[in-house]
């Protein structure tokens, strides 16, 4: 994997390591996962954002596309939280 600022994980991760994310996401259920909209909203406010490194938020170590799957999950930078 390259390191690329503000990129997410499907942009700058080998084709397996993104899949394998997206089929955790996919055995969420519907109460766990965020709508697609909120999920979109949540991914756009990372891609502004310096703490995201290739895919990864560096303030939690998450990929944030699967941190931001879960209705419930928050942005974790208490101090400039984006989501
Ligand atoms: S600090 Fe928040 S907005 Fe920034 S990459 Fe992490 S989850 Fe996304």
């Amino acid at each position: 994997m390259k390191d690329c600022k503000r990129c997410l994980l499907r942009e700058s991760a080998e084709n397996d390591t993104f899949e394998a994310v997206r089929s955790k996401i996919d055995l969420l259920s519907e109460a766990e996962k965020a709508e697609d909209d909120l999920y979109r909203k949540r991914l756009e406010a990372c891609r502004t954002c310096d703490h995201l490194i290739s895919g990864i938020c560096m303030k939690c170590g998450c990929y944030v596309e699967f941190r931001a799957a879960f209705r419930k999950m928050k942005c974790p930078n208490a101090a400039d939280r984006k989501w």
